[in-house]
């Protein structure tokens, strides 16, 4: 029997003891964190020998240069080429730059709102971006900093509801949208090639309209079937919109977080003014970090031989979280979730204006969630039931006690509502 179906005194004696056991879990003292979606110290170890690189006395570039020196602000050629394969690029079309793509975003945007982009007519004032829900709450916040007003769009498990941004896009005060087209944050979903294709060829009312393609997990799979994306930026060409995908990734969640290499890949035009306004606020990128990332990744595949391994950590944490909400929630018909196959995080769907309840009772047990609302524009959810589950940092031991603890905070608030209700 579902929550909903128990008559009101089973409701009561529930909530009773769902209570108690809330107290017991405060007794615990527990300090748990669910919150970012960050690689584990184990995940970090495995790129520890990126430390020791390039090693002195060997930082020429495989062209000769030497990476010390200023300069080369399109990256180095060598890593260029082991990520094109793996973000649907071109190393001739791509930039690697400094140690974060949200960086890359940010500066696309800043330089977008003060001087306009390629085939614009200028600035891009008084802009509206569409921005799929649940997504990225970095996403969000550079668009509340720089004054984008932000449309939201309904994902719908295999990219946002196409037919909705067909009929927003035709404001040409409707500048682009925001994609993580591949293991969404948080949902987990991937873009099918007709969301794809569709994007790409979609009528706007702005000509300069522009897709942000944010390839954060191009490569972080966590099954034996890699899910792949169509190519955007061969889609938009073919349909005579070269200039509409910037294609985002970076190496923070396959190296190091903090000191990973970001990635930008864009039609010539786009590179070319990026490229422009990016040389006046530095001189060149890290190239040693570039060459330290390109000897220890080797190649394209050296990069899918070392996700092999943060999958091996990054499974069973996943699974865990999988069979605990399986096992604490099928049953009570209070929650949803979705079961990625890769990228960082679940998405947990509770009863309508429960979420930021869970986030508070998590909280006095101890359990830092990510706040409710955060995945959606100006953090608001206007129906407070999404929460985001984010698995990876905390080891196995401790996301146990943190995923019960989540559950039984789950239930607790439901019969709360339900019994409000009657
Ligand atoms: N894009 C998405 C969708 C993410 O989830 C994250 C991190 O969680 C980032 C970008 C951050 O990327 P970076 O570390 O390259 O700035």
């Amino acid at each position: 029997m579902t929550f909903a179906e128990l008559p009101h005194e089973q409701l009561s004696e529930l909530a009773a003891s769902l209570r108690t056991a809330h107290d017991e879990l405060r007794a615990r003292g527990l300090k748990l964190d669910l919150t970012r979606g960050k690689p584990s110290a184990e995940q970090l170890n495995l790129s520890t020998p990126l430390l020791d690189l390039p090693g002195a006395g060997d930082y020429r570039a495989a062209d000769g240069s030497d990476t010390r020196n200023y300069g080369g602000l399109r990256g180095l050629p060598e890593l260029r080429e082991i990520f094109a394969p793996l973000l649907g690029l071109k190393p001739e079309n791509m930039i690697a730059f400094g140690n974060s793509s949200l960086e890359l975003m940010h500066d696309f945007l800043m330089h977008a709102v003060l001087f306009g982009v390629p085939g614009g007519s200028g600035p891009w004032r008084d802009a509206a971006f569409l921005c799929p829900v649940p997504g990225y709450d970095r996403h969000f916040a550079i668009c509340a900093k720089l004054g984008i007003e932000m449309i939201p769009v309904p994902m719908t498990g295999d990219g946002p509801d196409l037919a909705e941004v067909a009929r927003l896009a035709v404001d040409p005060r409707v500048k682009g949208i925001w994609c993580v087209p591949k293991y969404s944050n948080p949902t987990g979903e991937t873009y099918s090639p007709e969301t794809v294709r569709r994007l790409a060829e979609l009528p706007t009312g702005a000509e300069d309209f522009r897709i942000l393609w944010d390839n954060a997990y191009s490569v972080h799979h966590l099954t034996d079937e890699p899910v792949e994306i169509e190519d955007i930026l061969a889609a938009a060409d073919a349909a005579g919109n070269p200039d509409r995908p910037i294609v985002f990734g970076s190496t923070s969640k396959i190296t190091l977080a903090g000191a990973g290499v970001g990635f930008l890949g864009a039609s010539s035009a786009n590179l070319d003014w990026l490229v422009g306004h990016l040389g006046k606020r530095t001189i060149g990128p890290d190239k040693i970090n570039h060459l330290r990332h390109a000897r220890f990744l080797g190649s394209p595949q050296g990069v899918l031989d070392l996700m092999a391994k943060h999958r091996a950590v990054l499974r069973p944490k996943f699974d865990l979280v999988e069979q605990t909400l399986t096992k604490q929630l099928a049953d009570a018909g209070v929650a949803s979730w979705t079961t990625p196959r890769g990228g960082y995080f679940v998405s947990l769907t509770v009863l309508p204006g429960c979420a930021s309840r869970v986030v508070e009772l998590a909280g006095h047990a101890g359990i830092a969630l990510t706040p409710a609302g955060a995945p959606f524009p100006h953090g608001k959810d206007p129906e407070d039931k999404v929460l985001r589950i984010a698995p990876t940092f905390p080891p196995v031991s401790e996301l146990a006690d943190a995923m019960s603890a989540l559950t039984l905070c789950v239930k607790l608030a439901s019969v709360e509502a339900l019994l409000a209700k009657i």
